[in-house]
């Protein structure tokens, strides 16, 4: 069956890269039974400039009718940081309950990543994000502002629903993934003992459901050194929304930096966006240098997350393939320009 992708392109490098993935699409869509029909929506800095404009209620009314969302990237020197950002990503992230951020660790090749001893099959990953609430819920004040007495607070709100339905998707993921079947939670319930309490009791209680995944239980600041020392223990990982963001970084150095790092903002039930998480590098814009493959691989991820779960990972193989083989960005250690390595995966697809 056919699905529609709203593709917005956004800013900077945005259009160049997400131009790739476009590329890479038609090709799959050429060799496999993957069907998919694009439209394209013009929202970033430029639209924004011209209109005043950022993501309508009209437009948003129209993505609801889409199976996904395809994203570049968003920000420009001329609008001022954040406005965009908030416009658009976030405004797209919270409209759609995008409840999950899904970031794949997964190390392609071994020269890419800072972990010398480590290979392939070491660093291979799941992080699940909570996306909408935590310590970025933006609860909080200042008492006696701009006083010496001043105080200010920042709640972290933890919701039964917002815990429960992450958790749940995690525990479908770990069972689904691989034969490993296990799942980590990562809290700091020693010292958050209210808000990870709940999260260790929800853990607890959906787990019941779900007898053939492993559970496993880990304090965030242990997780950070295992995930640099011994990152072939983790498989799934479920995390509130600050510490996930802590270890998808980490997560994304040690499988071979941004350049190769994707993202996907689900809403199992709706909308889901997926975008490299890079963002516009407005300095390298328009100069067809820009490495595509992060913007591939997202593109790769929206298949999967379609229900072509073989074609996606074609999408993937054919990234490592051309990385082995040095056809890559010069940030990757190749010399080949944004264009090359776009019709580069294509060939190997073929
Ligand atoms: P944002 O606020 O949108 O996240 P940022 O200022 O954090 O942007 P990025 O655009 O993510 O920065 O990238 C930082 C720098 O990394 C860029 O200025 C660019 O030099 C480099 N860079 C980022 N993405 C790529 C890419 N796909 N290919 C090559 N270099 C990149
Ligand atoms: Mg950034």
């Amino acid at each position: 069956m056919t699905k529609k992708i709203a593709l917005i392109s956004g800013d900077g490098i945005g259009p160049e890269v997400t131009k790739q993935g476009m590329k890479v699409l038609e090709k799959l869509e050429e060799i496999s039974d993957v069907d998919l029909e694009f439209e394209e929506f013009p929202f970033g800095a430029e639209h924004y400039l011209d209109t005043g404009e950022l993501v309508t209620d009209e437009a948003k009314e129209e993505l609801e009718n889409f199976d996904a969302i395809y994203l570049g990237a968003v920000g420009d020197p001329r609008v001022k940081p954040g406005v965009l950002e908030h416009g658009i990503l976030l405004d797209l992230r919270f409209s759609f309950d995008q409840y999950i951020n899904l970031r794949p660790v997964k190390l392609l090749d071994s020269r890419f990543s800072p972990l010398k001893d480590k290979e392939p099959q070491d660093i291979d990953m799941m992080i699940v994000r909570e996306n909408t609430e935590g310590l970025y819920a933006g609860v909080g004040g200042f008492l006696k502002e701009g006083t010496k007495d001043e105080v200010a607070t920042q709640e972290m709100i933890n919701t039964y629903k917002g815990v429960e339905r992450v958790t749940r998707y995690a525990y479908e993921y770990a069972q689904k993934r691989n034969d490993e079947k296990k799942l980590t939670l990562c809290d700091k319930s020693n010292v958050l003992t209210y808000a990870h309490d709940l999260w260790q009791r929800v853990f607890e209680e959906v787990g019941a459901n779900y007898k053939d995944v492993t559970m496993d239980h880990m304090l965030v600041d242990a997780i950070t050194m295992k995930m640099v020392r011994n990152p072939e223990d983790f498989d799934t990982i479920v995390t509130c929304n600050m510490f996930g963001d802590i270890i998808t970084d980490l997560g994304a150095e040690i499988q071979g930096g941004m350049g190769l790092a994707v993202s996907g903002n689900i809403n199992p039930e709706g909308v889901s966006m997926f975008e490299p998480v890079h963002g516009s590098a407005p300095d390298i814009a328009g100069e067809n240098i820009a490495n595509p493959l992060a913007a591939i691989l997202a593109a790769g991820m929206m298949v999967k997350e379609l229900g072509w779960e073989e074609e996606g990972e074609k999408i993937e193989t054919a990234v490592q393939r051309s990385l082995q083989n040095d056809y890559s960005t010069p940030d990757m250690g190749g010399n080949l320009n944004t264009d090359e390595v776009g019709d580069h995966i294509c060939s190997i697809l073929e």
